[in-house]
């Protein structure tokens, strides 16, 4: 083993050990170096990120960004002690936007009264001078539900903002920023690599200029990028953004070459700002609790309004849009916490969750009880494991998201009385015919709270024919391109059965 591997392996057991002893959680941006985003508790894209901050429960955020992700935490949690690990991690785009040549321009064209939407990337001081914040995952959005009868000033990203204008059909003023590094890419350099790669696919990200946007076949945040390559049919993906987007790319998508997009002057792009964090820094921070973000309260409270807002628009937003690097944790963890208070004696399951978590089951396409109900088999029979929980939950929340486009069906709940009987057979297999209709309910998210997929009964037809449920419940989903699914499914018991 090399002397720095060991370092970084000793550092690793060092950050884990000082995380539990402070109670933090360690939230790393997708352009993280690969030991930081290896060792965070969540990895993604700043509106993610947002949304993880203001879930937590723990005493302190790590943040491993730059400057105003980190403040951003602060904002939106007062009483919570924020570090980062390199106080001097900035952004050329926060940077080109100061406080007090906004509200200048503000003051110098007041008569325009202004609606002002400003990127996740900007200063504390900014966010307060404005209506509403977005990310680049939340932009359209935002920009859909401004008032119509006032002008926007979308700032500080130039780029982002024309890209957004053309998606919407909004017309709005733009302040001039931009990313230093996204537009580092250029037309050539990209059209470079294609030469290299024709039958490539591109996803750039909103920041680059028009002319590498043009060449792409999707502009999406860095969330996005996640699934446009994970859908995409091509092998070849360049992915024009900061590279540390690849690391995570690579993990989710481990069959797809994934191509830095190359500047003129270098293969891939590193921000220097989100690179001067490092292991040893993080270390550091867990352990001195510095440096630490801390805010005026008057600011404070002004530049949390528009966050909220844009919280708040986005909170319905189909769930395909909140996907989570790091959800099969969450899950985990939030059946412990509710392990733990059924333990306790606390029966009454709608005071388990806090907004975060009902936000979370949202996005896996879960209910309170239906989440519960697993909690409470768990807890009085030992059965299903909450590793068997969290099977299940992976197929409802892949047929959800990728099935339904992570929105509900809008049908009616499948409801006891119509269940089939419990004698009921199909091809002589009993209870297949009822387990058959609570697992399409289950997948489609349409059972009434009354019925469990995965209770006693199912758990006893599903051990007698050695049947996992997740299994059980993905062949449902791929029996249905079948022209019979019932046989198809009655065929399947038969063969994997050892009754
Ligand atoms: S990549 Fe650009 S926008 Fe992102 S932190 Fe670096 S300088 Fe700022």
């Amino acid at each position: 083993m090399s002397q720095s591997l060991k370092t970084n392996t000793d550092l690793r057991e060092e950050i884990l050990e000082l995380k539990k002893k402070r109670n933090a959680v360690i939230l790393a941006h997708n352009y993280q170096i690969p030991e930081i985003q290896d060792i965070a508790d969540y990895v993604g894209d700043s509106l993610g990120l947002a949304f993880r901050a203001q879930e937590t429960d723990a005493d302190v955020i790590a943040f491993c960004g730059v400057h105003f992700m980190a403040e951003t935490a602060k904002i939106i949690n007062p009483e919570k002690t924020v570090v980062l690990p390199d106080a001097n991690a900035g952004c050329s785009l926060e940077e080109s936007c100061p406080a007090d040549k906004l509200e200048a321009f503000l003051k110098a064209n007041e008569e325009k009264n202004y609606y002002v939407i400003t990127y996740i990337n900007s200063s504390a001081a900014v966010k307060a001078l404005s209506d509403v914040i977005c990310t680049s995952g939340n932009a359209v959005r935002i920009v859909e539900a401004a008032p119509k009868d006032r002008p926007i000033l979308f700032a500080p990203d130039q780029n982002l903002g024309e890209w957004v204008s053309r998606q919407t059909g909004r017309e709005m003023d733009f302040w001039e920023g931009n990313c230093y590094l996204h537009v580092e890419f250029t037309r050539e350099s990209i059209a470079k690599i294609k030469e290299e790669y024709p039958d490539a696919a591109v996803v750039a990200h909103p920041e680059c200029t028009k002319a590498v946007r043009l060449l792409a076949d999707e502009v999406c945040s860095t969330e996005k990028m996640v699934h446009f390559c994970q859908e995409s049919e091509s092998k070849n993906i360049i992915v024009v953004t900061e590279a540390g987007m690849l690391h995570r790319l690579r993990k989710e998508c481990p069959d797809k070459n994934l191509i830095a997009g190359p500047t003129d002057h270098c293969a891939c792009a590193e921000c220097r700002f989100m690179k001067m964090n490092t292991l040893e820094k993080l270390y550091q921070c867990l352990k001195d609790l510095k440096p630490e973000v801390t805010l005026d309260e008057e600011l404070r409270k002004k530049a949390e309004a528009p966050i909220q807002r844009m919280l708040d628009l986005s909170a319905d937003a189909p769930a395909s849009d909140l996907v989570r690097y790091s959800w099969d944790q969450e899950f985990l963890a939030l059946f412990d916490k509710c392990l733990k208070k059924y333990r306790d004696g606390n029966e009454d399951f709608t005071t388990y969750y806090t907004d975060g978590d009902l936000n979370f089951l949202n996005s896996i396409g879960y209910r309170e009880r239906e989440f519960f109900d697993f909690v409470e088999d768990y807890a009085d029979y030992g059965d299903p494991a909450p590793e068997t929980a969290l099977l299940v939950a992976a197929a409802r929340r892949d047929y959800f998201l990728y099935k339904m486009g992570g929105k509900p069906s809008g049908e009616k709940d499948l409801n006891p009385a119509d269940l089939p009987a419990k004698t009921a057979e199909l091809e002589g297999i009993v209870w297949l015919p009822r387990i058959l209709a609570k697992a399409r309910g289950k997948l489609k998210g349409e059972l009434d709270p009354e019925i469990m997929f995965c209770c006693g009964g199912d758990r006893k037809f599903l051990s007698t024919h050695d049947i996992s449920p997740a299994d059980f419940l993905r062949t449902v989903w791929s029996a249905e391109a079948s022209d019979d699914p019932d046989m198809t499914m009655a065929k399947f018991v038969k063969a994997v059965s050892k009754a």
